[in-house]
């Protein structure tokens, strides 16, 4: 693939997104942009071996590629000129990271959602939308506020921004449908699911924030582990009796659960696929890179190729604990199963997993 297919220009905004980073990289930045995050990637677009390249090589390889891709488009610079923005009624921009937010309900004045920020967005709307600021405790009774200040001072919205640092890099709302019925999300769509998933998810959220923060300070002197503390594991099982958790990731049963060991066969096939393509060169570094991260919205800092040449062994205990995480979401979608876990399925999530399941019973009744 073409190093610069990794690059979306939009003509509307005359902005260009990185689409593996997901955000807009202003033309002043694209040199280190690509230096910082995409070296490899940028040497191999120059057949020159990122392995052996000097680090001023690398430099080199990126600016080359910048400058092409600077003389392509001929970028505004945000700096100096405006970029106009989406409206409120636009769809999301599907390269960008989709954000669930806040709005200042008097103005355009938008924040992720955070804790901090739902406090900052509150004491935004104090400084510059009432006539008599509220003062911190109970109100006078006496102050006469009006009508329109008593209404709700943010509201929820779905938002993405072009820049993530410096200017012109504040969020803006776009508009997602409301999705009553998970099966009306588009297949094709992903970042929208995903952010409609995130809402459904995060419907108690704010509290959790809390109570993981209180959690995440108390486990920070003992946690030995920083890798487990990175994949929240711990957290998320926090409070809960292992001996009940843990026959829920058991290894299929082969005489009970034949259809799940009939999935693990199939999800052993599939990984053999994807070793082979990466093998064969089909999926290019930046995907690879991808692939790699775990790091949804994170630029990849230091993209790092997926290392497929593993042991016999080590890739066969790899399989194993995903064909068992595999066994977990299955059985933790049952509704006799009682240990009170935080996920919730999406209606798409367990229709899926349900015809798997269907077909593989099918499969192994023949
Ligand atoms: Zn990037
Ligand atoms: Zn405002």
């Amino acid at each position: 693939m073409d190093f610069k297919d990794q690059f979306k220009f939009e003509p509307r905004y005359g902005i260009l997104i990185c689409k593996s980073c997901a955000f807009a990289v202003a033309p002043l930045h694209l040199r280190a942009h690509i230096a910082k995050g995409h070296a490899v990637a940028a040497c191999y677009a120059i057949s020159l071996d990122s392995a052996r390249a000097t680090s001023k090589a690398k430099e080199k390889a990126a600016a080359l590629l910048a400058d092409s891709l600077n003389a392509d488009y001929r970028l505004p610079d945000p700096t100096s000129v405006t970029i106009p923005i989406p409206l409120p009624t636009d769809p999301p921009l599907p390269e960008l990271t989709l954000h669930q937010g806040y709005q200042c309900a008097q103005c355009d004045l938008v924040v992720t959602k955070t804790v901090e920020n739902q406090l900052r967005l509150q004491k935004h709307f104090n400084k510059h939308h009432r006539s008599v600021p509220r003062k911190r405790g109970r109100q006078s009774k006496i102050a006469d506020i009006p009508a329109m200040e008593k209404l709700p001072m943010t509201q929820d919205v779905f938002c993405q921004r072009f820049f993530v640092a410096g200017a012109q890099s504040s969020f803006f709302a776009v508009y997602v449908p409301p999705q009553k019925s998970a099966r009306e999300i588009p297949g094709q769509d992903a970042a929208i699911c995903q952010a409609w998933v995130q809402e459904q998810l995060a419907k108690d959220s704010l509290e959790r924030e809390v109570r993981e923060k209180r959690y995440s300070s108390q486990v920070s002197k003992t946690e030995i582990l920083p890798w487990l503390e990175k994949t929240r594991w711990p957290r998320y099982f926090h409070g809960l009796n292992v001996a009940d958790v843990a026959p829920l990731a058991y290894a299929a049963n082969p005489i009970t659960e034949p259809a799940l060991v009939l999935l693990g066969e199939s999800f052993d096939r599939l990984i053999e696929r994807a070793y082979q393509s990466i093998c064969e060169d089909k999926i290019s570094v930046f995907d690879q890179a991808r692939i790699n991260s775990f790091n949804a919205d994170g630029p990849g800092e230091h993209d790092r190729m997926i290392i497929v040449k593993l042991l016999k062994s080590t890739s066969r205990a790899h399989k194993g604990i995903w064909k068992r995480l595999l066994c977990f979401v299955y059985r933790t979608s049952q509704l006799n199963q009682s240990t009170p876990l935080l996920h919730i399925f999406t209606e798409a999530q367990l229709f899926h997993l349900g015809q798997a399941v269907c077909l593989a019973k099918k499969l192994s009744s023949l």
